[in-house]
């Protein structure tokens, strides 16, 4: 029960297959109290759903991340309904459709500005009023993918999103270390899920990983989730700024390595 008394944020579930429901089901699983924000009505009624199917009881909160206003209506709300928090997950990411096929080099100015708006700074909108609700020794974790540092191909714009992103991390938990709280970036593994839909040759993506990371699987969201709660926890209070990979090693293997060992061993 490391997250015994603390309370966190959840953004981005959709649905059951999100890897914010698996963080928050890990984090639920260890002791913390949870409250989620939503994009839009429409998914309100499903994340109640979820959430009363797991026998729990949390607060939720409408908030648009493109919107100065919702954001900051959104840790309004937090604070007076919730309290002081311990933590935000930040799980949220969107590019255009036509945006994830097909070559990066063809990106539009407005699908590159969407991709990032949403897919990054969001992140810093959000950490930075977050801190304002946050006890000391708090903690901000994000999502991002091996897209971002290196080249996927159709990840495209995302790819470019998670760069800055991560590059985010960094710098907030340097602006946040003087408030005590820590912010880290959590890399997954390819999982299905709505918003990996969007993403070209996504099956391969899944076929590639499986067959060349180090562990030969897939990740699924209990892993990611797992891995967050313990980001989140006083067991992580030395970690900040960090890159945390969890997708069964395949960040660290060289391609062509993989690739003749597995031809050897086939
Ligand atoms: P998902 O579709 O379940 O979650 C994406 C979330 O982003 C949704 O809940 C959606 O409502 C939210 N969102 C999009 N635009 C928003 C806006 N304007 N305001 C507020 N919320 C908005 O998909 P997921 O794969 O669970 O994605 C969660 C995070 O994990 C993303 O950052 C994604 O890039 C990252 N990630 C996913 C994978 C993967 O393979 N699925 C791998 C690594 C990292």
């Amino acid at each position: 029960m490391i997250l015994k008394g603390k309370k966190g944020l959840v953004t981005g579930v959709a649905n059951q297959r999100s890897i914010a429901w698996g963080i928050a089901r890990s984090c639920w699983a260890q002791g913390a109290d949870l409250c989620f924000s939503y994009q839009g009505e429409r998914l309100k009624s499903s994340l109640d759903a979820l959430v009363a199917g797991e026998g729990k009881t949390a607060a939720t909160f409408e908030c648009d991340v493109t919107k100065d206003e919702s954001i900051t209506a959104l840790f309004a709300a937090v604070e007076t309904e919730v309290g002081k928090i311990d933590f935000l997950v930040h799980a949220i990411a969107y590019a255009k459709r036509e945006d994830l096929d097909g070559e990066f080099q063809d990106t539009s100015r407005d699908g590159f500005t969407t991709a990032l708006d949403i897919s990054s700074y969001s992140l810093t909108a959000l950490a930075h009023h977050a801190a304002g609700v946050m006890n000391p020794g708090g903690s901000i974790v994000a999502l991002s993918f091996i897209g971002g540092e290196k080249v996927i191909p159709h990840y495209n714009v995302m790819g470019v999103a998670k760069a800055a992103l991560e590059c985010s991390v960094k710098y907030l938990s340097h602006d946040l270390g003087k408030l005590g709280i820590r912010v880290n970036t959590v890399s997954a593994g390819p999982i299905r899920t709505l918003a990996a839909k969007g993403i070209g040759d996504f099956n391969k993506m899944l076929t590639i990983s499986e067959a060349r990371s180090s562990l030969h699987k897939n990740v699924d969201t209990s892993e990611v989730g797992d891995a967050t709660a313990f980001l989140v926890s006083d067991l992580a209070r030395g970690i900040t700024g960090e890159l945390v990979h969890v997708d069964a090693g395949y960040h660290a293997i060289s391609f062509s390595f993989a690739e003749e060992n597995n031809q050897k061993q086939g």
